[in-house]
Protein backbone atom coordinates (compact mmCIF):
# COMPACT_ATOMS: atom_id res chain seq x y z
CA UNK A 1 0.00 0.00 0.00
CA UNK A 2 0.79 3.39 -0.70
CA UNK A 3 1.14 6.20 2.17
CA UNK A 4 -2.45 7.91 0.69
CA UNK A 5 -4.13 3.95 0.79
CA UNK A 6 -2.42 4.16 4.24
CA UNK A 7 -3.99 6.97 5.00
CA UNK A 8 -7.60 6.95 3.50
CA UNK A 9 -7.79 3.44 5.56
CA UNK A 10 -8.01 5.02 8.65
CA UNK A 11 -8.70 8.67 8.35
CA UNK A 12 -11.56 10.33 6.57
CA UNK A 13 -10.55 10.46 2.91
CA UNK A 14 -6.89 10.04 3.85
CA UNK A 15 -6.64 13.75 5.27
CA UNK A 16 -7.62 15.83 8.39
CA UNK A 17 -8.81 18.44 6.42
CA UNK A 18 -10.80 18.17 3.49
CA UNK A 19 -8.95 20.25 0.37
CA UNK A 20 -5.82 18.13 1.25
CA UNK A 21 -7.16 15.64 -0.61
CA UNK A 22 -6.95 16.94 -4.13
CA UNK A 23 -10.54 15.84 -4.67
CA UNK A 24 -10.74 18.97 -6.42
CA UNK A 25 -8.43 18.54 -8.93
CA UNK A 26 -8.16 14.73 -9.10
CA UNK A 27 -5.19 12.58 -8.32
CA UNK A 28 -3.48 11.59 -5.19
CA UNK A 29 -2.01 14.00 -2.80
CA UNK A 30 1.80 14.33 -2.20
CA UNK A 31 3.19 13.63 1.50
CA UNK A 32 5.70 15.96 2.48
CA UNK A 33 8.94 14.81 3.93
CA UNK A 34 10.29 18.31 4.72
CA UNK A 35 10.34 21.97 4.10
CA UNK A 36 12.66 24.67 3.52
CA UNK A 37 12.32 28.03 2.29
CA UNK A 38 10.07 28.23 -0.56
CA UNK A 39 10.32 24.28 -1.29
CA UNK A 40 8.96 21.01 -0.09
CA UNK A 41 10.41 17.79 -0.75
CA UNK A 42 7.74 14.84 -1.04
CA UNK A 43 7.80 11.68 0.64
CA UNK A 44 9.09 9.96 -2.79
CA UNK A 45 12.04 12.57 -3.32
CA UNK A 46 10.23 15.34 -5.18
CA UNK A 47 11.21 19.04 -4.63
CA UNK A 48 7.98 21.25 -5.39
CA UNK A 49 7.95 25.16 -5.27
CA UNK A 50 5.10 25.62 -2.67
CA UNK A 51 1.99 28.39 -3.38
CA UNK A 52 -0.08 26.63 -0.09
CA UNK A 53 2.70 28.01 2.54
CA UNK A 54 0.51 26.27 4.95
CA UNK A 55 -2.20 27.70 3.83
CA UNK A 56 -1.08 31.16 4.45
CA UNK A 57 0.44 30.34 7.68
CA UNK A 58 4.11 30.45 6.52
CA UNK A 59 5.27 33.80 5.82
CA UNK A 60 8.94 33.71 5.48
CA UNK A 61 9.03 29.86 4.58
CA UNK A 62 9.24 26.80 5.39
CA UNK A 63 11.32 25.58 8.70
CA UNK A 64 12.60 29.16 9.26
CA UNK A 65 15.73 29.16 11.23
CA UNK A 66 14.08 31.91 13.26
CA UNK A 67 11.50 29.95 14.08
CA UNK A 68 12.75 26.54 14.37
CA UNK A 69 15.02 28.01 17.14
CA UNK A 70 12.46 29.57 19.07
CA UNK A 71 10.68 26.02 19.11
CA UNK A 72 13.17 24.09 20.01
CA UNK A 73 14.63 26.13 23.18
CA UNK A 74 11.08 26.62 24.23
CA UNK A 75 10.13 22.81 24.01
CA UNK A 76 13.05 22.32 25.67
CA UNK A 77 11.62 24.24 28.79
CA UNK A 78 8.26 22.12 28.49
CA UNK A 79 5.60 21.57 26.04
CA UNK A 80 2.28 22.70 28.32
CA UNK A 81 1.85 23.72 31.70
CA UNK A 82 -1.78 25.06 31.52
CA UNK A 83 -0.92 27.69 33.57
CA UNK A 84 0.27 31.44 32.82
CA UNK A 85 3.84 32.17 30.82
CA UNK A 86 5.61 35.10 29.93
CA UNK A 87 5.46 34.47 26.39
CA UNK A 88 1.78 34.84 26.70
CA UNK A 89 2.02 37.93 27.59
CA UNK A 90 5.08 39.22 25.01
CA UNK A 91 2.65 37.63 22.32
CA UNK A 92 -0.64 39.21 23.66
CA UNK A 93 1.56 42.83 23.85
CA UNK A 94 2.99 42.51 20.12
CA UNK A 95 -0.77 41.95 19.05
CA UNK A 96 -2.03 44.78 20.58
CA UNK A 97 0.85 46.78 20.06
CA UNK A 98 0.21 45.87 16.10
CA UNK A 99 -3.33 45.70 15.09
CA UNK A 100 -5.33 49.05 15.30
CA UNK A 101 -8.79 47.52 16.57
CA UNK A 102 -7.45 45.04 19.19
CA UNK A 103 -6.90 46.31 22.71
CA UNK A 104 -7.41 43.25 24.34
CA UNK A 105 -6.64 39.53 23.31
CA UNK A 106 -7.17 36.12 24.16
CA UNK A 107 -5.23 33.88 22.61
CA UNK A 108 -6.96 30.02 21.21
CA UNK A 109 -6.08 27.15 19.46
CA UNK A 110 -7.67 27.97 15.57
CA UNK A 111 -9.00 29.98 13.43
CA UNK A 112 -12.14 28.27 13.37
CA UNK A 113 -12.04 28.46 17.76
CA UNK A 114 -11.41 32.47 17.20
CA UNK A 115 -14.57 33.19 15.22
CA UNK A 116 -16.83 31.13 16.86
CA UNK A 117 -15.90 32.93 20.04
CA UNK A 118 -15.64 36.29 18.65
CA UNK A 119 -19.86 35.53 17.32
CA UNK A 120 -20.33 34.32 21.24
CA UNK A 121 -19.20 37.72 22.34
CA UNK A 122 -21.13 39.81 20.18
CA UNK A 123 -24.19 37.82 20.46
CA UNK A 124 -23.85 38.09 24.54
CA UNK A 125 -22.88 41.73 23.79
CA UNK A 126 -26.11 42.77 21.81
CA UNK A 127 -28.67 40.22 23.26
CA UNK A 128 -29.24 39.51 19.67
CA UNK A 129 -28.75 36.03 17.95
CA UNK A 130 -28.41 36.86 14.06
CA UNK A 131 -25.37 37.08 11.99
CA UNK A 132 -24.08 38.17 8.55
CA UNK A 133 -21.64 36.63 6.62
CA UNK A 134 -20.98 36.72 3.15
CA UNK A 135 -21.19 34.21 0.22
CA UNK A 136 -17.66 32.87 0.11
CA UNK A 137 -16.07 33.66 3.02
CA UNK A 138 -15.28 31.24 5.32
CA UNK A 139 -14.89 31.20 9.19
CA UNK A 140 -13.44 28.27 10.04
CA UNK A 141 -16.31 25.06 10.33
CA UNK A 142 -17.87 26.43 13.21
CA UNK A 143 -22.10 25.66 13.15
CA UNK A 144 -23.24 29.16 12.18
CA UNK A 145 -20.73 29.35 9.71
CA UNK A 146 -21.45 26.39 7.69
CA UNK A 147 -24.41 28.28 5.87
CA UNK A 148 -24.96 29.15 2.52
CA UNK A 149 -27.54 31.37 0.96
CA UNK A 150 -30.81 30.92 0.74
CA UNK A 151 -32.61 32.25 -2.47
CA UNK A 152 -33.78 36.19 -2.43
CA UNK A 153 -32.37 38.56 0.76
CA UNK A 154 -35.33 37.54 2.87
CA UNK A 155 -34.78 33.85 2.72
CA UNK A 156 -33.47 32.25 5.88
CA UNK A 157 -30.12 30.25 5.68
CA UNK A 158 -30.00 26.68 5.39
CA UNK A 159 -26.99 24.64 6.36
CA UNK A 160 -24.77 23.74 4.21
CA UNK A 161 -23.04 20.61 5.98
CA UNK A 162 -25.81 17.91 7.70
CA UNK A 163 -25.23 17.95 11.82
CA UNK A 164 -25.85 21.68 11.66
CA UNK A 165 -29.31 22.28 13.08
CA UNK A 166 -31.87 24.10 11.01
CA UNK A 167 -32.63 26.67 14.16
CA UNK A 168 -28.44 27.63 13.99
CA UNK A 169 -28.61 28.04 10.19
CA UNK A 170 -31.56 30.30 10.80
CA UNK A 171 -29.53 32.82 12.96
CA UNK A 172 -27.36 33.19 9.86
CA UNK A 173 -27.96 35.67 7.12
CA UNK A 174 -25.90 35.64 3.89
CA UNK A 175 -24.55 38.61 1.94
CA UNK A 176 -22.91 39.62 -1.04
CA UNK A 177 -19.22 40.89 -0.85
CA UNK A 178 -18.74 44.27 -2.01
CA UNK A 179 -22.39 45.24 -2.15
CA UNK A 180 -23.63 47.01 0.77
CA UNK A 181 -27.15 47.70 -0.42
CA UNK A 182 -26.94 43.05 0.03
CA UNK A 183 -26.10 43.84 3.83
CA UNK A 184 -28.42 47.22 4.69
CA UNK A 185 -31.49 44.60 3.76
CA UNK A 186 -30.60 41.93 5.99
CA UNK A 187 -30.20 44.44 8.69
CA UNK A 188 -33.18 46.25 8.00
CA UNK A 189 -34.95 42.80 8.23
CA UNK A 190 -33.73 41.32 11.65
CA UNK A 191 -31.89 41.64 14.68
CA UNK A 192 -28.17 41.27 13.87
CA UNK A 193 -25.40 41.06 16.63
CA UNK A 194 -22.59 40.82 14.15
CA UNK A 195 -21.43 41.37 10.64
CA UNK A 196 -18.06 39.16 9.47
CA UNK A 197 -16.59 39.43 6.57
CA UNK A 198 -12.81 39.03 5.29
CA UNK A 199 -12.04 42.27 4.81
CA UNK A 200 -9.81 40.93 1.58
CA UNK A 201 -11.99 37.61 0.68
CA UNK A 202 -9.18 34.90 0.29
CA UNK A 203 -11.21 32.14 0.20
CA UNK A 204 -13.18 32.21 -3.00
CA UNK A 205 -9.37 33.17 -4.76
CA UNK A 206 -8.10 36.59 -4.06
CA UNK A 207 -11.28 39.08 -3.80
CA UNK A 208 -10.09 42.81 -2.76
CA UNK A 209 -12.61 45.17 -1.12
CA UNK A 210 -14.27 47.28 -3.44
CA UNK A 211 -13.31 50.96 -2.56
CA UNK A 212 -16.08 52.44 -0.17
CA UNK A 213 -17.02 48.65 0.88
CA UNK A 214 -15.48 47.85 4.14
CA UNK A 215 -16.21 51.78 5.43
CA UNK A 216 -19.85 51.35 4.31
CA UNK A 217 -20.11 47.92 6.56
CA UNK A 218 -18.83 50.43 9.30
CA UNK A 219 -20.97 53.08 9.01
CA UNK A 220 -23.76 50.08 8.66
CA UNK A 221 -22.67 48.60 11.82
CA UNK A 222 -22.92 51.79 13.93
CA UNK A 223 -26.27 52.46 12.59
CA UNK A 224 -27.87 49.57 13.53
CA UNK A 225 -25.74 48.73 16.44
CA UNK A 226 -24.36 45.54 14.94
CA UNK A 227 -20.82 44.06 16.15
CA UNK A 228 -18.01 44.34 13.14
CA UNK A 229 -15.90 41.68 13.11
CA UNK A 230 -13.19 41.77 11.05
CA UNK A 231 -11.61 37.92 10.33
CA UNK A 232 -8.62 38.07 9.49
CA UNK A 233 -7.27 34.35 9.99
CA UNK A 234 -5.70 34.73 6.78
CA UNK A 235 -4.93 38.49 6.30
CA UNK A 236 -3.41 39.48 9.33
CA UNK A 237 0.03 39.79 9.14
CA UNK A 238 -0.17 39.24 5.22
CA UNK A 239 -1.18 41.87 3.82
CA UNK A 240 0.27 45.05 6.00
CA UNK A 241 1.73 45.58 9.38
CA UNK A 242 -1.05 46.34 11.07
CA UNK A 243 -3.03 43.59 9.27
CA UNK A 244 -6.06 44.67 6.74
CA UNK A 245 -7.65 47.31 9.46
CA UNK A 246 -4.68 49.08 8.83
CA UNK A 247 -3.61 48.88 5.43
CA UNK A 248 -7.64 50.22 4.09
CA UNK A 249 -8.21 52.50 7.29
CA UNK A 250 -11.19 50.81 9.09
CA UNK A 251 -11.27 49.99 12.60
CA UNK A 252 -13.77 46.78 13.56
CA UNK A 253 -15.09 46.50 17.22
CA UNK A 254 -13.59 42.44 17.08
CA UNK A 255 -10.40 40.79 15.28
CA UNK A 256 -10.14 37.17 14.78
CA UNK A 257 -6.29 35.95 13.72
CA UNK A 258 -4.15 32.63 13.00
CA UNK A 259 -2.34 31.29 10.72
CA UNK A 260 0.63 33.69 10.22
CA UNK A 261 0.50 35.16 14.13
CA UNK A 262 1.66 31.44 15.19
CA UNK A 263 3.98 30.97 12.95
CA UNK A 264 3.16 27.83 11.17
CA UNK A 265 2.25 26.04 14.81
CA UNK A 266 -1.95 25.57 15.86
CA UNK A 267 -2.29 29.01 17.07
CA UNK A 268 -5.32 31.52 16.82
CA UNK A 269 -6.42 34.85 18.94
CA UNK A 270 -9.49 37.16 18.88
CA UNK A 271 -9.77 40.51 20.19
CA UNK A 272 -10.75 43.91 20.14
CA UNK A 273 -12.62 46.73 21.79
CA UNK A 274 -11.65 46.82 25.68
CA UNK A 275 -15.45 47.03 27.20
CA UNK A 276 -16.11 44.05 24.94
CA UNK A 277 -12.96 41.81 25.27
CA UNK A 278 -13.54 41.95 29.42
CA UNK A 279 -16.76 40.63 28.76
CA UNK A 280 -14.97 37.42 28.60
CA UNK A 281 -14.33 35.11 31.42
CA UNK A 282 -13.22 35.58 33.92
CA UNK A 283 -13.10 39.14 33.67
CA UNK A 284 -17.17 38.73 32.50
CA UNK A 285 -19.52 36.38 32.28
CA UNK A 286 -19.22 35.01 28.51
CA UNK A 287 -17.16 31.54 29.13
CA UNK A 288 -14.37 30.65 26.40
CA UNK A 289 -11.77 28.43 27.60
CA UNK A 290 -8.50 26.05 26.51
CA UNK A 291 -6.19 23.46 28.02
CA UNK A 292 -3.64 24.13 25.59
CA UNK A 293 -4.30 27.99 24.45
CA UNK A 294 -1.48 30.14 24.95
CA UNK A 295 0.95 27.04 24.04
CA UNK A 296 4.64 27.49 24.65
CA UNK A 297 5.40 26.37 21.09
CA UNK A 298 2.86 28.20 20.06
CA UNK A 299 3.75 31.60 21.39
CA UNK A 300 7.39 30.75 20.77
CA UNK A 301 6.95 30.30 17.10
CA UNK A 302 4.44 33.11 16.75
CA UNK A 303 7.16 36.14 18.38
CA UNK A 304 10.02 34.73 16.44
CA UNK A 305 7.21 35.46 13.24
CA UNK A 306 6.24 38.98 14.49
CA UNK A 307 9.33 40.03 15.95
CA UNK A 308 11.28 39.28 12.85
CA UNK A 309 8.30 41.03 10.38
CA UNK A 310 8.70 43.79 12.41
CA UNK A 311 12.30 44.06 11.67
CA UNK A 312 11.81 43.07 8.31
CA UNK A 313 9.09 45.05 7.57
CA UNK A 314 9.53 46.33 4.22
CA UNK A 315 8.66 42.60 3.05
CA UNK A 316 5.48 44.14 2.22
CA UNK A 317 6.40 46.32 -0.24
CA UNK A 318 8.14 43.09 -2.19
CA UNK A 319 5.18 40.97 -1.43
CA UNK A 320 3.05 44.30 -3.64
CA UNK A 321 5.80 44.41 -6.04
CA UNK A 322 5.62 40.65 -6.60
CA UNK A 323 2.18 40.61 -6.87
CA UNK A 324 2.33 43.28 -9.78
CA UNK A 325 4.59 40.76 -11.26
CA UNK A 326 2.54 38.07 -11.18
CA UNK A 327 -0.76 39.91 -12.36
CA UNK A 328 1.49 41.40 -15.24
CA UNK A 329 3.08 38.18 -15.94
CA UNK A 330 -0.05 35.43 -16.04
CA UNK A 331 -2.29 38.31 -17.43
CA UNK A 332 -0.19 38.54 -20.06
CA UNK A 333 -0.55 34.33 -20.95
CA UNK A 334 -4.05 34.10 -20.76
CA UNK A 335 -3.75 36.56 -23.08
CA UNK A 336 -1.86 35.26 -25.24
CA UNK A 337 -3.43 32.06 -24.70
CA UNK A 338 -6.26 33.63 -25.47
CA UNK A 339 -8.51 32.61 -22.51
CA UNK A 340 -10.40 34.68 -20.59
CA UNK A 341 -9.14 35.27 -16.88
CA UNK A 342 -8.35 36.95 -13.84
CA UNK A 343 -5.18 37.36 -11.69
CA UNK A 344 -5.25 39.72 -9.01
CA UNK A 345 -3.20 40.08 -5.66
CA UNK A 346 -2.90 42.01 -2.39
CA UNK A 347 0.17 41.97 -0.37
CA UNK A 348 1.33 38.19 -0.20
CA UNK A 349 -2.27 36.64 -1.32
CA UNK A 350 -2.78 35.61 -5.28
CA UNK A 351 -6.25 35.08 -6.84
CA UNK A 352 -6.29 33.14 -10.25
CA UNK A 353 -9.19 32.94 -11.69
CA UNK A 354 -9.59 30.90 -14.79
CA UNK A 355 -12.27 31.67 -17.56
CA UNK A 356 -14.23 34.14 -15.72
CA UNK A 357 -13.66 38.33 -16.95
CA UNK A 358 -14.16 39.46 -12.97
CA UNK A 359 -13.81 38.83 -10.09
CA UNK A 360 -15.37 40.82 -7.29
CA UNK A 361 -18.03 38.62 -5.53
CA UNK A 362 -19.00 34.82 -5.42
CA UNK A 363 -21.35 35.11 -7.94
CA UNK A 364 -18.64 36.18 -10.50
CA UNK A 365 -16.43 32.92 -9.61
CA UNK A 366 -19.08 30.59 -8.21
CA UNK A 367 -19.39 28.41 -12.09
CA UNK A 368 -15.54 29.07 -13.17
CA UNK A 369 -14.46 26.05 -15.48
CA UNK A 370 -13.05 23.38 -12.98
CA UNK A 371 -11.49 21.36 -15.88
CA UNK A 372 -9.08 24.32 -17.51
CA UNK A 373 -8.23 24.63 -13.40
CA UNK A 374 -7.01 21.19 -13.36
CA UNK A 375 -5.19 21.24 -16.72
CA UNK A 376 -3.61 24.05 -15.24
CA UNK A 377 -2.66 22.49 -12.40
CA UNK A 378 -1.67 19.50 -13.32
CA UNK A 379 0.93 21.27 -15.77
CA UNK A 380 2.03 23.05 -13.26
CA UNK A 381 2.72 20.29 -10.80
CA UNK A 382 4.31 18.35 -13.67
CA UNK A 383 6.44 21.64 -13.71
CA UNK A 384 7.65 21.35 -9.53
CA UNK A 385 4.98 23.80 -8.87
CA UNK A 386 2.62 23.41 -5.95
CA UNK A 387 -0.49 25.23 -6.33
CA UNK A 388 -3.61 24.58 -3.67
CA UNK A 389 -5.64 22.14 -5.12
CA UNK A 390 -8.49 24.08 -5.79
CA UNK A 391 -9.57 26.74 -8.39
CA UNK A 392 -10.94 28.64 -5.46
CA UNK A 393 -8.43 29.59 -3.10
CA UNK A 394 -5.69 31.91 -3.07
CA UNK A 395 -1.96 31.13 -3.50
CA UNK A 396 0.31 32.59 -1.03
CA UNK A 397 3.59 34.62 -1.05
CA UNK A 398 6.44 33.55 1.25
CA UNK A 399 9.49 35.71 1.53
CA UNK A 400 11.47 32.50 0.61
CA UNK A 401 9.58 33.25 -2.96
CA UNK A 402 11.10 36.36 -3.45
CA UNK A 403 13.89 35.72 -5.14
CA UNK A 404 15.02 33.89 -8.60
CA UNK A 405 12.48 31.38 -7.26
CA UNK A 406 9.84 33.46 -8.49
CA UNK A 407 10.74 33.73 -12.02
CA UNK A 408 11.12 30.45 -12.30
CA UNK A 409 7.57 29.76 -10.70
CA UNK A 410 6.71 32.16 -13.26
CA UNK A 411 8.07 30.58 -16.56
CA UNK A 412 6.69 27.07 -14.80
CA UNK A 413 2.90 28.57 -14.30
CA UNK A 414 3.02 30.39 -17.82
CA UNK A 415 3.92 27.30 -19.65
CA UNK A 416 0.54 25.24 -17.69
CA UNK A 417 -1.52 28.38 -19.06
CA UNK A 418 -0.31 27.58 -22.60
CA UNK A 419 -0.75 23.92 -22.17
CA UNK A 420 -4.22 24.07 -20.49
CA UNK A 421 -5.55 26.68 -23.16
CA UNK A 422 -4.08 24.15 -26.18
C1 LIG B 1 -8.22 29.56 7.77
C2 LIG B 1 -9.32 30.46 8.12
C3 LIG B 1 -10.17 30.22 9.22
C4 LIG B 1 -10.13 28.95 10.00
O1 LIG B 1 -8.94 28.78 10.69
P1 LIG B 1 -8.56 27.30 11.18
O2 LIG B 1 -7.30 27.52 11.96
O3 LIG B 1 -8.40 26.48 9.94
O4 LIG B 1 -9.67 26.81 12.04
C5 LIG B 1 -11.08 31.18 9.56
N1 LIG B 1 -11.19 32.32 8.85
C6 LIG B 1 -10.42 32.58 7.79
C7 LIG B 1 -10.58 33.87 7.06
C8 LIG B 1 -9.48 31.65 7.37
O5 LIG B 1 -8.75 31.90 6.28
Amino acid sequence: MNWFERASAVIPGGVHSPVRAFKAVGGDPPFIASGSGARVTTADGRELIDFIASWGALIHGHAHPAVVEAITEAAARGTSFGIPTTAEVELAEMITDMVPSVDVVRLVNSGTEATASAIRLARAATGRAGIIKFAGCYHGHADPFLVQAGSGLATFGTPSSPGVPAGTAADTRVADYNDLASVQAHLEDSDVAAVIVEPVAGNMGCIPPAAGFLTGLRELCDQFDAVLIFDEVMTGFRVGPQSAQGRYGVTPDLTTLGKVIAGGTPGAAYGGREDLMRMIAPDGPVYQAGTLSGNPLVTAAGLATLRWLKANDDLYDRFEDAGRLIEHRLGNALEAAGLPGIVQAVGGMVGVFLGVDRATTWSDVADLDPNLFNRFFHGALRRGVLLPPSPFEAWFLMESHLDSTLDIALTALEESIAEAAS
